[in-house]
């Protein structure tokens, strides 16, 4: 993938605790590695653990404070009225990336995020939005449609590839979702946005994020949103998948 000219976004995918978004901010950055990812509000497929919710924001401003983006996904727009809030109380708001989850399909919250970051944060932010959960290329299309509905500049958006859900047919190497390579160059072409690609949520598992990077290689993509984690098995979700420093370490090697 030619890292060095691509976006890398690594981290964990929940925000934790303070010491672990520190620990995870410090490693990336010793591997030149400048946006890091913390959900705060985690969409779940069942009850459980839905993140750590405001709480975290300080600990995201910390981590502005050291150099390093950090990128966050919104469920909804009030959440990101009390993160910019926060940001801004001891954090630098112009080091934020957003972005928008496959499973928040709802246009009109879509824009309402949107509206938001173009209306109260600096030009630089950029709002990131991932392929909802079923394959429809008009559907995904449609998203980056509905979003610039809002008045929100296409120059501040990225889209990326997480797979598809499947119904467990057609799935050689047991990816939790079904990558579609050649539909993702496809909304990239006619969409004109950078696209990145999640190989974490493709996976599933460490040895399909290698196996999904190296699927990915011939393909076009603008760089990738990975889960890293300083103890990926005591993770609270996603703990299957998430990369130790060293892993990534050796994966962007390879890359
Ligand atoms: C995530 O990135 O942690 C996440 C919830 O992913 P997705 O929206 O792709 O399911
Ligand atoms: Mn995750």
């Amino acid at each position: 993938m030619k890292t060095k000219s691509k976006i890398i976004i690594a981290g964990p995918c929940a925000a934790e605790s303070r010491e672990q978004v520190i620990n995870c901010a410090l490693a990336l950055k010793k591997q030149g590695i400048k946006i890091m990812r913390a959900s705060l509000w985690k969409p779940r497929t069942q009850p459980g653990f839905e993140g750590i919710g405001t709480k975290g924001i300080s600990w995201l401003a910390e981590i502005t404070m050291l150099g390093i983006t950090v990128a966050t996904e919104i469920l909804l727009p009030e959440q990101l009225t009390q993160l910019i809030k926060g940001i801004n109380k001891n954090g630098d708001l112009s080091k934020v990336l957003l972005w928008i989850g496959s499973r928040n399909q709802n246009h009109l919250i879509q824009r309402g995020i949107a509206k938001i970051i173009k209306e109260k944060m600096p030009k630089t932010v950029k709002l990131l939005v991932k392929n909802q959960a079923w394959a429809d290329e008009r559907h995904w299309l449609g998203i980056v449609d509905h979003i610039v509905g809002s008045g929100i500049s296409p120059k501040r958006l990225i889209l990326c590839h997480r797979g598809f859900a499947s119904s467990g047919q057609n799935n050689p190497n047991n990816f939790r979702n079904l990558p579609d390579f050649e539909m993702a160059m496809r909304v990239k072409e006619k969409s004109g946005l950078p696209m990145l690609i999640d190989p974490s949520h493709i996976g599933g598992t460490v040895g399909n994020v290698f196996k999904v990077m190296n699927m990915a290689e011939k393909f076009d993509f603008d760089g990738m949103m990975i889960e890293v984690h300083p103890k990926p098995i005591e993770a609270q979700s996603d703990a299957k998948q998430q990369l130790t420093f060293k892993e990534l370490k050796s994966l962007l090697k390879i890359i």
